[in-house]
């Protein structure tokens, strides 16, 4: 059976590798509708490529552009906020891929939730920021959310047919990101180019940064607290550089399921797109006696704070996980500026995190209000104090 797809960031590093998921299988991908912020070559590239019945290009500015693009293809041109509700509740998708960068993911996921369209979910934030809102949602809706972070994904898949509640602890694997054999001496002076290289994962520039800061590691333990229902206190990171075994879960039986196989984000994207189909597309294959030997090891949080930030920030609940996220986003945008150090980052969202009041069971409003909030926070302690010598 086929599925019809909606991909709502599809010119990002997740969206352009669904895309060649899709690509991989005509016989059970259509891709109906795409979605972009402000790439709009690519944009009308992947259009005429897969021929969906309507393309968004989110920076309204741009849409004249894409017109002309997409001129004589029978296309349906949007634009907007508008355009990526449209693209998100199409009555000609059944899933929606939803892989925008950061919190403007949330609005389309909500209305694509109202819609009763299946999720497949890359954006982290949509459930970092607004976790319960979402999965209450999707429970009201009977709509599935099936991760394509690759951790949550494992997770998932080690979850199947199982009873969550028989589940006594998740245990999140980290490769450890770009200085995970570095001392904080060594850290102060790193630049952007050195934090950019990920030794095993090919993702875009945020998450790669929060990969080297373990702060993508604390985004997904409160991610996995929500698609799982379980308690943050029983997640619990593993440094494993290899990133060959991408998560475990431990039951109430003492047993403990892995999910393998090559850290390639098609394999995640692959298992959002059929879930609960299984489908060869000749993705590579994991070479187990290559692979040889498998580390686990604990992390260091003192190297590492922003680890320690989030367990605290899931711990508190309400508005603070999104109020985190938030700092961290610009603080990382600091950072790749070079206004800021690699070490600020996580001081500046902590400082953040200690200025706020978090509102318990927030609403939407609440939420994005905290998150201007902690945005302007975090530039504020950043313009004209020498963050330097203050954090
Ligand atoms: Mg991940």
């Amino acid at each position: 059976m086929t599925k019809q797809i909606s991909i709502l960031g599809s010119t990002g590093s997740i969206g352009t590798q669904v895309l060649d998921v899709a690509e991989r299988l005509p016989e059970m991908i259509e891709v109906v509708a795409l979605a972009a912020h402000s790439n709009v070559d690519l944009l009308a590239q992947q259009a005429l490529k897969f021929r969906p019945k309507l393309v968004c290009i989110g920076k309204k500015e741009l849409e004249p552009e894409l017109r002309s693009l997409l001129d004589g293809s029978s296309i349906e041109v949007l634009a907007g906020n508008e355009g990526w509700i449209a693209a998100a509740t199409t009555d000609y998708a059944d899933r929606v891929v939803v892989s925008v960068a950061g919190t403007p993911g949330l609005m389309p996921t909500l209305a694509a939730i109202d819609a009763g369209k299946e999720i497949a979910l890359a954006s982290k934030e949509v459930l970092v920021c607004a976790g319960e809102i979402v999965t209450q949602k999707a429970a009201q809706h009977g709509v599935k959310i099936v991760p394509i972070d690759s951790e949550h994904s494992a997770i998932f898949q080690c979850l199947n047919g199982e009873d969550v509640k028989s589940v006594e602890k998740i245990y999140l694997t980290a490769s450890g990101g770009a200085f995970k054999d570095k001392t904080t001496e060594e850290m102060r002076e790193v630049t952007p180019e050195q934090a950019l290289s990920h030794p095993t994962w090919r993702m875009g520039r945020k998450v790669t940064i929060d990969s080297a800061t373990l702060m993508n590691k604390g985004l997904e333990i409160i991610e996995a607290r929500w698609l799982f229902d379980i308690e943050p206190e029983n997640i619990e990171v593993v440094i494993h550089p290899k990133s060959i075994v991408h998560s475990m879960v431990m039951f109430s039986d003492g047993s403990v399921m892995a999910q393998i196989g090559l850290p390639d984000m098609r394999l995640p994207i692959q298992y959002a797109l059929l879930y609960p189909l299984r489908y060869d597309s000749g993705l590579p294959r994991v070479d187990i006696l290559q692979v040889g030997s498998l580390e686990f090891s604990a992390p260091d949080t003192k190297r590492f704070p922003a680890l320690k930030l989030a367990h605290e920030a899931a711990r508190i609940g309400g508005t603070m996980p999104a109020v985190m996220n938030a700092a961290d986003e610009v603080a990382v945008q600091l950072f790749l500026d070079r206004k800021i150090s690699f070490l600020e980052i996580a001081r500046l969202v902590e400082r953040v995190m200690e200025m706020h009041n978090p509102i318990s069971h927030p609403s939407l409003d609440e939420i994005l209000s905290a998150d201007g909030w902690a945005r302007e926070q975090t530039s504020a302690l950043t313009g004209g104090i020498g963050i330097g010598s203050n954090l």
